[in-house]
């Protein structure tokens, strides 16, 4: 019985706290599947992003935080304009993200939340994406280095890849937006 109301309690707390950093309210959503049947994405991807809603809904933290779907979810916001409820489903699965991998909940989307990290790591660093460098680095730290050599060979013999990043202009700018989001999620 206490392990109930405890259960229970958790699981408000985690509607709550999603609420609170997507901004959005939960309730909204009536489980049409429209954000689904829109989504481009959706064909990859574990869980459907209208079943992603309703775990969260359940309040079941293991299970909406660590999926696919989630670091899968591009932001392309196309659920978000065709829900009728008016639930920017992409805000909220971008909240998910964040605490998924703030509570190191990215098992089953390892490969991806990896790519994400390293990603965006390269875009802070020179201001935009450095992709050889980003391969090769995803590549060692999955443990599989020869994945797709033959394909990044082909692309740098035609000079479609480059072996050094290239840092833009507005380089300063883009770290300083990463700064500032770091301090907005650290202050969250
Ligand atoms: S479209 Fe909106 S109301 Fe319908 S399932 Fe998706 S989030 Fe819920
Ligand atoms: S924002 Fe994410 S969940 Fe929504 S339609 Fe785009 S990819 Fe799908």
């Amino acid at each position: 019985m206490l392990n109930l109301s405890r259960a229970a309690a958790d699981g408000a707390h985690f509607v709550e706290e999603v609420e609170k950093r997507s901004g959005q309210r939960l309730t909204h959503c009536y489980q049409c599947g429209k954000c689904t049947a829109g989504c481009p994405l959706a064909f990859s991807m574990d869980l459907m992003p209208h079943q992603v809603i309703r775990l969260v809904q359940l309040g079941l933290r293991e299970e909406a935080l660590d999926n696919k779907a989630v670091w899968l979810c591009s932001t392309c916001a196309t659920c978000s304009t065709r829900c009728p409820k008016n639930v920017d489903l992409a805000a909220l699965m971008d909240a998910l993200r964040i605490m998924a991998r703030r509570e190191g909940r990215t098992r089953k989307g390892a490969s991806t939340a990896l790519f994400n990290r390293i990603f965006l790591d390269s875009v802070r660093r020179h201001g935009r994406a450095h992709e050889l460098g980003i391969g090769l680095q995803h590549n060692l730290r999955s443990g599989k280095p020869f994945k797709d050599s033959d394909l990044a060979r082909g692309l740098l013999v035609r000079g479609r890849l480059k072996f050094r990043p290239s840092r833009i202009k507005g380089a300063a700018e883009v770290a300083r937006i990463f700064a500032e989001v770091k301090r907005m999620e650290d202050g969250q």
